[in-house]
């Protein structure tokens, strides 16, 4: 037998999310679950939240990094109406005044917007009850995809995907929520001792994308990286999100945004290189990536 090689090439995902937010695995089933699958590092990215961070770290497996981060809802307002945009926020101070007031603002729109969306389904006879969906998110940082899952308990999709058509979340119900300005994201991640990296920056089938002429403007705001390899990047847009990040001097980043049975994605379906993570980590001031032995 052959030893195994001293620089292992070591597997590294850095996006991924639990019920927390709009995931379905627990923070300690989806650490258990990254050592299942192989992973030498894995970052916990709920939406607006760090709640899944402290269970997180209680059941990581031996020999498994857990990087504590979070997937900031943003908005740029350089158009009417805003793009949303999602922001990945890599080892911040989960304390920092500013950035966790912004946070909790977005968490409680969120459950308002949630509401409304509920409000308009049943003005139209879809008789979904707002607060079975609330108790089934369990206290998590509540999204489209809890309502998406109640349209499926009701029968009304037989996916998420079809929930999020045009004829439900997509566009009908949809209603937007108060995100935060882009730029003041990513100073306050900054301040933070954060590291924020542009998640999916081209994926354009979820609806607007922004131009290249922002990101050169975020890069000089303090933006570290961008996330290229992502199941909703087609390989051109991978490859202009690559190009751009090289030109920009970013950091490009591959993970999966692993939701559990809301998505099929599976865990390490695509990863960070090594030296880009080297090159976050090194960047950031807030908490420490950990692992246990
Ligand atoms: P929200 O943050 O509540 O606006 O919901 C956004 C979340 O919904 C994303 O993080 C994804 O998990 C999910 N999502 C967005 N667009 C789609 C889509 N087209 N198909 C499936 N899930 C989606
Ligand atoms: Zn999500
Ligand atoms: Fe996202
Ligand atoms: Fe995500």
């Amino acid at each position: 037998m052959t030893p195994p090689p001293s620089s292992a090439p070591r597997r590294i995902d850095l996006h991924t999310h639990s019920t927390a937010s709009d995931g379905t695995l627990t923070p300690a089933e989806l650490v258990r679950a990254a050592a299942e699958a192989g992973l030498d590092v894995v970052a916990i990215t709920d939406h607006d939240t760090t709640a899944g961070w402290e269970p997180a770290l209680r059941a990581l497996p031996p020999g498994l990094t857990l990087v504590r981060g979070a997937e900031i809802s943003c908005l740029w307002n350089g158009v009417r109406p805003g793009v949303s945009l999602h922001l990945l926020a890599y080892l911040f101070d989960p304390d920092f005044p500013a950035l966790a007031a912004e946070l909790a603002r977005v968490r409680a729109a969120r459950e308002i917007r949630g509401q409304r969306i509920v409000e308009l389904l049943r003005a139209d006879g879809v008789e979904l009850d707002w607060t079975e969906i609330h108790t089934a998110a369990a206290g998590g940082s509540i999204g489209r995809p809890h309502i998406a899952a109640a349209l499926i308990r009701a029968g009304l999709v037989a996916t998420t995907t079809e929930a999020f058509g045009p004829q439900w979340l997509g566009w009908r119900y949809r209603v937007p929520k108060p995100d935060i300005d882009v730029f003041r994201a990513v100073e306050l991640v900054r301040a933070a001792g954060g590291v924020p990296v542009f998640a999916h920056p081209r994926a354009s089938r979820r609806g607007r994308i922004v131009p290249d002429e922002l990101i050169v403007e975020l890069a000089e705001a303090g933006l570290a990286g961008l996330e290229a390899d992502h199941e909703d990047h087609s390989p051109a847009e991978r490859e202009h999100v690559r190009a751009l990040a090289g030109r920009l001097g970013l950091v490009v980043t591959g993970s999966s945004d692993f939701h559990g049975t809301h998505k099929t994605v599976r865990l390490g379906a695509h990863v960070t290189s090594p030296q880009a993570y080297e090159r976050i980590v090194a960047q950031a001031g807030g908490v420490s990536p950990v692992v246990s032995d």
